[in-house]
């Protein structure tokens, strides 16, 4: 199959190259260069906003059926064009095909389909007379325009996240994926404007420091949407305030993964090799900060380093891949140097990985450091890489305060058989997540966000629903 390359962005009804600075779009594989994409100028991101605030009268006033069929539309595109969605996206990241096929494209597809149902199921307070001779009812409407803003790790996962609560929920949105990856998301601009109404989603190119921020500080912009790092989700709120701006954040992660000596180790190391270096390790909730119990601890070590040293990545044929390149040289330099800085430590053993294969490509080697205490660098830090540390605890107590003795509060996971300890622990873990006996899966009936830094936006479920829309309160006298 010939892949085709959608170059343009879709502003209004209207399809238009960038007008200033070309970025480099690189295949990770091979740090060759896919394509030069030039980046959407001031005038283009303010006729893309305004195009979303022109589209919003109409729109807002659809009814959630009318919105629920157009959504349903788009996941069966999406279906119909699954293996073109799948191999742009896999080239543009270096995913895996099947991984990008059979993982990512039915999950995305299900999102709309999930949020098609979910704008016509929105429920709330009752209507009532509350005080004598008035009836109050509360409705939930629309918030207006929405920028989202998408990392690199998962381009056109994010953008169904993002698109389908806020179309669900009546609004309309101007899209910038990242400067990194912006391959399906331009070639979702010819689906979407095959289906939605004219300004309904406009899809501006860019980096972060110009068109991003041109977004996160536009007036005419009501709801800031943002996956990304920490740094970046503080720098939307310090704009947000300034026409206080609804702000939806999903930031960083360090999920901890406390293993208690009860634990079934196989599970545990299977589950470790898929959660822990999935996509490389590049997801907020990957399975990175290891705590295990003193008996189970040295298997557990042993057992890990090996099967994360047969994961294959990088083989000709893809279909037999597992694993992903990092996404730039840049990421790849910063996961060699918090690997090579905790090495350096001296108390820190290398049990496997840490270091670059030989060939082309942005690849590291799946990679496992023991004797990693709470407060170095690599327990603390996201690395966003394929490292797992592990740290032996001896008590329960210690390691929920260890587990929660981070910035970040996106995902955590338990492992034993007592169900009563995993209750308990799970009751103290400061996350928006904590799996049992498993990690990494996630559903779209259910949440997924985070505490603390990692942010306060929910994404997937009617959660998200709530998100994007507003609570009103309308009050009659009698
Ligand atoms: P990033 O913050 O650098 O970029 C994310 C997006 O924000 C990109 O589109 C970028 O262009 C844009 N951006 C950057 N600076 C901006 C600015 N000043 N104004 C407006 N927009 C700006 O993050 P990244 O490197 O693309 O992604 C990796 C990060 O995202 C990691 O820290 C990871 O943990 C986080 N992440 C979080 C989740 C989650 O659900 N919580 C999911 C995926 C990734």
């Amino acid at each position: 199959m010939t892949l085709q390359f959608d170059t343009q962005m879709l502003i209004g009804s209207a399809f238009e190259a960038g007008t200033e600075g070309e970025e480099t779009i690189l295949n990770p594989r091979t740090g060759e260069t896919i394509l030069k994409l030039p980046e959407a100028g001031p005038d283009q991101i303010d006729r893309a906003v305004a195009a979303a605030r022109a589209a919003f009268r109409t729109w807002s006033r659809t009814t959630p059926a009318q919105r629920s069929n157009l959504l349903l539309k788009i996941a069966d595109r999406i279906e119909a064009e699954a293996e073109e969605f799948a191999r742009l996206e896999s080239m543009n990241t270096g995913k895996p095909i099947n991984a990008a096929l059979n993982d990512e494209i039915p999950a995305i597809v299900d999102c709309y389909r999930f949020f098609a149902g979910a704008a016509r199921n929105m429920h709330g307070a009752l209507a009532g007379e509350y005080m004598e001779g008035h009836t109050s009812m509360i409705r939930r409407d629309s918030i207006g325009v929405v920028a989202s803003i998408a990392p690199w790790n998962y381009p056109l996962m994010m953008m169904a996240w993002k698109l389908a609560p806020a179309l669900a929920g009546g609004n309309c949105v101007v899209m910038k994926p990242s400067e990194q990856t912006p391959l399906t998301a331009l070639k979702m601009a010819k689906v979407l404007a095959d289906i939605l109404p004219e300004g309904v989603v406009n899809i501006v190119t860019g980096q972060g420091g110009t068109v991003g921020n041109a977004l996160i500080n536009h007036a005419d912009v009501n709801m800031v949407s943002i996956t990304g790092d920490v740094a970046t989700g503080k720098k939307v709120l310090q704009a947000a305030s300034k026409t206080v701006k609804r702000t939806h954040l999903e930031l960083g992660g360090k999920a901890p993964v406390i293993v208690f000596d009860d634990a079934d180790l196989d599970r545990v190391v299977q589950g470790l090799r898929a959660f822990s270096f999935y996509n490389a390790g590049q997801d907020c909730t990957a399975a990175c900060r290891v705590y295990a119990a003193p008996k189970i601890h040295d298997r557990l070590v042993a057992e890990l380093a090996g099967a994360a040293a047969s994961i294959t990545f990088g083989a000709q044929d893809d279909t037999v891949n597992e694993m992903p390149p990092l996404i730039s040289l840049r990421q790849r330099d910063r996961v060699a140097s918090f690997v090579s800085r905790a090495s350096e430590q001296g108390h820190m053993e290398i049990v496997t990985g840490g270091e670059m294969p030989e060939g082309p490509g942005f690849y590291y080697r799946p990679t496992v450091i023991a004797g990693a205490k709470q407060e170095d660098e690599i327990v603390q830090r996201e690395v966003f890489g394929p490292v797992v540390s592990v740290t032996r605890f001896e008590e329960a107590e210690q390691a929920i305060a260890w587990a929660n003795d981070s910035p970040y509060g996106l995902a955590s996971s338990v492992w034993t058989r007592d169900v009563g300890q995993a209750m308990q622990v799970a009751a103290r873990l400061q996350y928006g997540c904590t799996w049992i006996n498993t990690h990494f899966m996630l559903v779209n009936e259910m949440p997924h966000g985070g505490l603390k830094q990692s942010g306060y936006g929910k994404d997937m479920s009617l959660y998200a629903l709530e998100d994007y829309t507003a609570v009103r309160h309308v009050m009659i006298a009698h």
